[in-house]
């Protein structure tokens, strides 16, 4: 079954580190981006067979969104055939989040919240740009379980500037207070041009660890810190079910693990990526360009970024994300998938890596040893084809 992301490309301020798509949260903007939506969701109804298992309403920030705009949006949504179990998520940020927006999001079927928590060090949030404090993370758990929310995400970042392994071990412990269903984990890694890089003289991550007096936590210092997680996460009943992701069993991210198995997805909005029946495209990021394209009756797709993926493409990204995953790679799923034996294709590098200890093949399905989950992307660059 198909899933379907939407992008929502606002945010009240860019944080230092961040190179993901957004633009400042303006009423213009966001009635224009609003009306765009709803006309590619009219044209690309038909693009998704089936029912959806899955929504990711992810940005940006869709909860800088005002209560009436993150209405509309949801109504819009209704259009789409969801399956009655359809996991349907909502991303969003402490300083934005308010119960009025979260008892509409459970009005129109929102069942998962993912909370950008980031950090529960004041100095830290605050040294990455991020707008809220500890203190609003908090708030917004209560908000969210006040408004009957049973499935919260809470995002983690590590190796922030100046952060210790007791800052890190401290924040774990205070999310884990908070209950979450879910936790994913990330390394901060430093995007060109974003402000944190500039502040680090646009020089790469080896040349240059300091920011200000911060220094930022090196590789062996966030190995360290991804060991400590995914060590205390376990003691806590979390079941570390893909490199970065952690949950409660039967809470594992339903949106993403379709990402991570290939699965078909539709995504909308500005910037937002579809990959489908091998094709995989991408809308321009441009707002009024969007709008455009839309008013004008034409998809709202980047010609340029539009690839038919071949075989090669398809089953390498098939193992990248496979690999991701404590599943792993089915054998026979991969067989069918692809016609062919996993081991004609692999046959020399697999028996390596499993001579090694580092892939375990195990009931018929192949998987990263978790001891190596932190390398996890130069061990698999060896799969490239
Ligand atoms: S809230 Fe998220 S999307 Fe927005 S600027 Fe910060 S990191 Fe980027």
């Amino acid at each position: 079954m198909p899933s379907l992301y939407v992008h929502v490309p606002f945010c009240q301020k860019k944080c230092n580190y961040c190179a993901f798509f957004s633009i400042p949260y303006t009423g213009s903007k966001t009635f224009s981006y609003l009306q765009g939506m709803e006309r590619e969701i009219h044209m690309r109804l038909g693009e998704v067979s089936g029912k959806i298992a899955s929504l990711f309403l992810g940005g940006g920030t869709p909860t800088v969104l005002s209560a009436e705009e993150l209405e509309g949006l949801l109504n819009s949504l209704e259009l789409f055939a969801f399956s009655p179990q359809a996991e349907k998520t909502v991303e969003a940020n402490p300083g934005t989040l308010e119960l009025k927006k979260l008892n509409i999001m459970s009005g129109y079927g929102i069942n998962r919240i993912s909370l950008g928590a980031q950090s529960f060090n004041d100095l830290l949030l605050n040294r990455i740009g991020r707008i809220h404090s500890a203190q609003d993370i908090t708030r917004s758990v209560k908000l969210i379980r006040q408004a009957g929310f049973d499935n919260l995400n809470l995002d983690l970042m590590f190796g922030l500037p100046g952060q210790t392994l007791s800052d890190w071990q401290e924040t774990l412990q205070k999310a884990v207070d908070l209950e979450p269903e879910h936790l994913s984990l990330y390394a901060l890694t430093i995007e060109p041009g974003t402000p944190l890089a500039c502040s680090l003289g646009e020089q790469s991550y080896e040349q240059s660890y300091s920011l200000g007096s911060a220094v930022i936590p090196d590789d062996d210092m966030q190995a360290d810190m991804y060991e400590l997680a995914a060590g205390y996460l376990r003691t806590q009943g979390y079941w570390h079910y893909e490199i970065s992701n952690f949950a409660r069993p039967g809470f594992e991210c339903r949106h993403n693990l379709s990402y991570w198995r290939g699965e078909d997805y539709l995504g909308l909005g500005p910037g937002a990526v579809s990959c489908l029946n091998g094709m995989r495209c991408k809308n321009v990021e441009h707002i009024y360009k969007y709008c455009r394209l839309t008013q004008q009756g034409l998809k709202p797709v980047e010609d340029s970024e539009t690839e038919i993926l071949t075989q090669k493409e398809l089953i390498f990204e098939y193992i990248m994300l496979g690999f991701r995953t404590a599943e792993g790679i089915d054998r026979e799923l991969f067989a069918r998938k692809f016609g062919r034996p996993i081991q004609d294709i692999y046959g020399e590098v697999l028996t390596h890596y499993i001579d090694k200890g580092i892939i375990c093949s195990e009931k018929g399905r192949i998987k990263l040893n978790p001891a190596y989950y932190f390398v996890a992307n130069s061990i698999i660059k060896d799969f490239s084809l």
